[in-house]
């Protein structure tokens, strides 16, 4: 099985590489694959361009085996869909599991993706909760695609929902950027190696309208 997370990463930090990790220990994954988005659809476009938030990851993940950066976002025109991305990455594993890791937030919104139906045909969707958080009410076309416990969704490559608690830790992009702004020190909220590159890059140094 493999595991899936997209997101913007500017920056990379610790919230993203502990769930990616906590995930990969769950489920028993092969590989996660951190997917760097090119041209987010649904929010403001990143800081950093899409080329250094992918070198951002590469060097994050750099000495961890089984985390891994994907950039076929980056090699693709227009606004990045993750339902293409799935599809790209179901050519390139046919007959796997795979395992499409979003927050809460995200899945609150998924009827707004593109396409969001057909993400089901090209993998598992799960939600990363929160600690101490209830399950939100769900129906419909989701309530039949729930599985009762992770061991079903070895049993088929896609199609099933499943909600799995992961470490919260209370770090955000949106904070790590405007710290730098500001000329504070983002020390232990993102690897060192990220933060030299930023330095180095002279990232984030002005504050965001
Ligand atoms: P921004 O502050 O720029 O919105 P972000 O820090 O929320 O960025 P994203 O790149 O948008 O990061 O997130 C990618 C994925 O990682 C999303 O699924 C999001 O829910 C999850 N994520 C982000 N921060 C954390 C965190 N601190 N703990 C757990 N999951 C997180």
């Amino acid at each position: 099985m493999i595991g899936i997370l997209g997101g913007t990463f500017d920056p990379v930090h610790y919230g993203h590489l502990r769930v990616a990790l906590d995930v990969k220990e769950i489920f028993g994954l092969t590989e996660v694959r951190l997917i760097p988005s090119a041209i987010p659809p649904h929010r403001e476009q990143p800081a950093a361009s899409a080329l250094m938030r992918s070198e951002m990851l590469a060097l994050a993940v750099k000495n961890q085996p089984g985390l891994r950066v994907d950039a076929r976002e980056l090699d693709r025109p227009g606004a990045s869909y993750m339902v293409d991305t799935l599809y790209s990455l179901r050519q390139d594993f046919p007959a796997q599991a795979l395992l499409l890791f979003i927050g809460t937030d995200a899945f609150n919104h998924l009827t707004d993706w593109y396409r969001w139906r057909d993400l089901f045909d090209y993998a598992h969707l799960v939600v990363m909760t929160r600690p101490g958080i209830t399950m939100q009410k769900i129906d419909g076309f989701f309530n039949g695609r729930l599985a009762r416990n992770k061991q079903e969704l070895a049993q088929a490559i896609a199609g099933k929902l499943f909600f799995q608690t992961v470490t919260q830790l209370d770090i955000s992009a949106t904070a790590i950027r405007r710290m730098i702004a500001e000329k504070q020190n983002p020390g232990f909220l993102l690897p060192d190696a990220v933060i030299a590159y930023i330095k180095q890059n002279k990232l984030y140094e002005t504050e965001e309208t």
